[in-house]
């Protein structure tokens, strides 16, 4: 007879349960049914993102955790925010206002439940949910992205368009919440405290005000509504199979307990964006009406600028088409500038997260280094802001830019790429005048362990070895003689030479030494004769 041990190892795993399940859906119902997991590519969420990108460790160095007090000010969020988003000041203060109310409070309730959990239950507390109008890729997601990498609290970004495009579906809004456990890990007291945050929130408003009813529009805004005050959000799906069976075998697996059901969405904070074009428009005729709402001026929308806030009012946002209710629900209002060609030049040269500082880590790999000139930024900064798209026409700017050099450099002798305005003018004639000077090189394995190697000894001794192609092509021989590495034998022929070429810096100010075949083949000597030179001035 089987011991009770042998039953449970006899007993099927969910991953089996599904495999076999499915295989007798699809043999019964052909492709129409089948199981989905939260974590398959396909999910709804496909664009949402754990603070700090997927493989970002959410906990370290937080402010926040369930267990600790949020210890935050306000400058100091910003001050976090300056270093990456360029512009956007008062967007910046905002945020950092709403979101230290907002996780201040959350501690002390957390405290207070710890002491009269009665008490705690009552207070009143009126969320700091957020809409943020403004352009696209002008920075609406890169703040709330940083902000909630600051905190060390999951963060999940969804298009708002994918509710009114499916027609609506519940599920796909609890699927949001449910969206913040997997980001904490299943640590769903985490996810309790995460920040949900919702672009494209224009194309739900109400088309009713145009001309017709938009069911659609308002059936979303008044399940939102019930997300951002306080609902219970199950844990599990429960139109999802595959999630019900792993709840029933963790619960087994707990002795029969149940696990952790349902999510509270009372401490989540939720951010809504869009674009809102026709706002401004509504906002000027505000602005020129009078307090009884008659048009008491013809002014031009500019002469009225200066009369009121460009921030819009609960008002705009019930003319551009949503609930009163729903707009109530996000009482702080933040709006973002367009980007002109001067800030996305202060985004390349000085954000943190500077597109250019990915490019010359893509052609480092190469063993190329690749120096922007500033006048090359600002004619990349003027190009990029005729795409109309904020910091995103950057990307597409430099991708069409640099793709074919990209492509053609690598495996050849070139080791500087200088960005210069004329390239920017004229790339093709510039690339094919970089390659008429340029040999190949064998392998291109070598060439970036050769780079590798470089870049530790200028990190090391803040001087820059210059490996022409010769001298690569002579490292490869050699390695392939004597069976060793490329690094290794770089580590061995340039074992001091640091202290010669420090000694010759401090002569001649030189940085960059070039290093050719002759160089390999007798370091020493090269080195003495650079050496002798340097005194010769
Ligand atoms: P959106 O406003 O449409 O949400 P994003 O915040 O996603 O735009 O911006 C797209 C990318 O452009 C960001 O990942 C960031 O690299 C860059 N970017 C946008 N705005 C700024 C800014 N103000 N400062 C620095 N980088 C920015």
């Amino acid at each position: 007879m089987p011991g009770k041990d042998d039953d449970k190892s006899s007993f099927p795993d969910p991953e089996e349960i599904t495999r076999k399940l499915s295989d007798f859906l699809r043999s019964n119902f052909g492709d129409n049914v089948s199981f989905t997991t939260m974590t398959e590519p396909g999910s709804p969420f496909g664009q949402a993102s754990a603070a700090g990108g997927e493989d970002h460790d959410l906990r370290s160095d937080a402010a926040f955790s369930p267990e600790l007090d949020f210890d935050l000010i306000p400058r100091q969020i910003k001050d976090h925010l300056d270093r990456y988003v360029i512009r956007q000041d008062e967007a910046k203060k905002a945020l950092a206002i709403a979101v230290c109310d907002h996780y201040h409070h959350a501690a002390y309730l957390k405290r207070l439940a710890e002491t009269d959990p009665g008490e705690a239950k009552r207070v009143e507390f009126a969320k700091q949910n957020v809409i943020i109008v403004g352009p696209t890729g002008v920075g609406k997601t890169y703040l709330v992205k940083h902000i909630a990498e600051l905190i060390g609290v999951p963060f999940v970004k969804a298009d708002a368009t994918k509710f009114s495009e499916t027609g609506y579906v519940g599920g796909d809004v609890d699927d949001l919440v449910r969206e913040l456990v997997r980001k904490a890990d299943g640590n769903v007291e985490l996810a309790q405290y995460g920040i949900v945050y919702l672009d494209e929130i224009d194309k739900i408003a109400s088309a009713a005000n145009v001309g017709g009813r938009d069911v659609s529009g308002r059936g979303v805004q008044t399940t939102l509504l019930k997300l951002m005050e306080e609902t219970e959000v199950p844990v599990r799906n429960p139109q999802d199979m595959q999630s019900q069976m792993q709840a029933m075998f963790e619960m087994s697996r707990n002795g029969g307990k149940p696990t952790r059901e349902t999510i509270n969405t009372r401490h989540i904070l939720f951010i809504v964006s869009g674009a809102f074009s026709g706002l401004e428009k509504i906002m000027d005729r505000r602005l020129r009406q009078g307090p009884i709402g008659f048009v008491t001026s013809t002014e031009e929308p500019d002469a009225v600028e200066s009369k009121g806030p460009r921030e819009p009012i609960t008002q705009d946002f019930i003319d551009f088409g949503f609930e009163a209710e729903f707009i109530g629900r996000l009482p702080v209002r933040v709006v973002c500038e367009p980007l002109a060609a001067d800030d996305l030049f202060e985004i390349m040269k000085h954000s943190e997260g500077s597109l250019i500082r990915q490019y010359e880590r893509e052609f480092e790999s190469y063993g190329i280094r690749a120096e922007f000139t500033d006048e090359a930024l600002h004619a990349i900064a003027e190009a990029a802001a005729r795409e109309k798209t904020g910091a995103r026409g950057l990307m597409t700017v430099c991708e069409r830019l640099l793709r074919h050099f990209k492509f053609e450099l690598p495996g050849t002798s070139v080791a500087e790429l200088r960005i210069t305005e004329e390239l920017v003018a004229d790339p093709a004639a510039t690339l094919s005048a970089i390659l008429a000077g340029a040999a190949p090189v064998g392998d291109p394995r070598i060439v970036a362990e050769v780079a590798t190697f470089r870049r530790k000894f200028e990190a090391e001794h803040g001087v820059r070895l210059a490996f022409d192609a010769a001298a690569v092509a002579r490292l490869t021989v050699l390695a392939e003689e004597s069976g060793r590495s490329v690094p290794d034998l770089c580590a061995e022929k340039f074992r001091d030479f640091h202290f010669g070429l420090q000694l010759i810096r401090k002569n001649t100010g030189q940085t960059t030494f070039p290093v050719t075949a002759e160089a390999i083949d007798d370091p020493d000597k090269y080195l003495s004769n650079l050496v002798v030179a340097s005194y010769r001035g």
